[in-house]
C-alpha cells in the first residue's frame, strides 16, 4: 500500500472498528453492510443517475462532457466533495478505462468506494501497458479495431466513463436506465 491508502484516518477507522467489535457494540457484518451499501449502491448510484440523464438528455450530455464538475453539481449529491471530474464517452470507435497509476485516486462523489482491484498494483501497472489483455481478463473482450484510451486519475483530476447505452434499453425511463448502469461500466472495465 502507498500514500493515501494508509492515511491516518484509515488507521483510526480500523482501530475504532476493532474496538467497537471487541466491546460488542457493532458486528463485523454490520460494518460490511455499510461498506457494501456505499461501494455497491449509494456511490455508484450517483454515477448511474448521471449516466442515465446523459443518455436521455443530449444537452445535459454535452454539458457533462464539456465540464463534468459543474454538470454533476446540477445533482445535489450528499457527501463526498466533487473534485475536478472529467467524463469520457465510450463510442463505436473508442473505449475508455480509468486507473490511478500512482495510488488509488477515484471519483468518490459519483462512484463511492473504489473496488479492491482498482487499488491492486497489478491493475494499476498492467492496464496501461496491456489494456486489451487486462480488460479481457476482467471479462471485457473488445474488438481489435476498437481504440482503447486509458485515463490516469490524480489528486487533481478524476475520470468517469460514460458507457454506451445498450440498444435494448432505448425508450426506458431515466430511473429504469440508472438501474442498468454498473460501477464497473463507469470505470470502463465492463460494457453494458
Ligand atoms: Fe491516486
Amino acid at each position: 500500500m502507498t500514500d493515501h491508502d494508509r492515511e491516518p484516518q484509515a488507521i483510526r477507522a480500523e482501530a475504532l472498528e476493532s474496538l467497537l467489535i471487541e466491546k460488542g457494540l457493532l458486528t463485523a457484518d454490520a460494518i460490511d453492510e455499510v461498506i457494501v451499501r456505499y461501494s455497491e449502491r449509494v456511490g455508484p448510484m450517483n454515477g448511474a443517475r448521471v449516466v442515465a440523464r446523459a443518455w436521455i438528455d443530449p444537452d445535459f450530455k454535452q454539458r457533462l462532457l464539456e465540464d463534468g464538475t459543474s454538470a454533476i453539481n446540477e445533482f445535489s449529491f450528499e457527501g463526498g466533495r466533487i473534485e475536478k471530474l472529467v467524463v469520457v464517452e465510450n463510442t463505436e470507435k473508442v473505449h475508455n478505462a480509468v486507473v490511478c497509476t500512482l495510488c488509488s485516486c477515484y471519483p468518490w462523489a459519483v462512484l463511492g468506494l473504489p473496488p479492491r482491484w482498482y487499488k491492486d498494483p497489478q491493475y494499476r501497472s498492467r492496464i496501461v501497458r496491456e489494456p486489451r489483455t487486462v480488460l479481457k481478463e476482467m471479462g471485457l473482450d473488445l474488438p481489435a479495431d476498437l481504440e482503447i484510451r486509458i485515463w490516469d486519475s490524480s489528486a487533481e483530476v478524476r475520470y468517469m466513463v460514460l458507457p454506451q447505452q445498450p440498444e435494448h434499453s432505448l425508450g426506458k425511463s431515466e430511473q429504469e436506465l440508472a438501474q442498468l448502469v454498473t460501477r464497473n461500466s463507469m470505470v470502463g472495465v465492463e460494457s453494458l
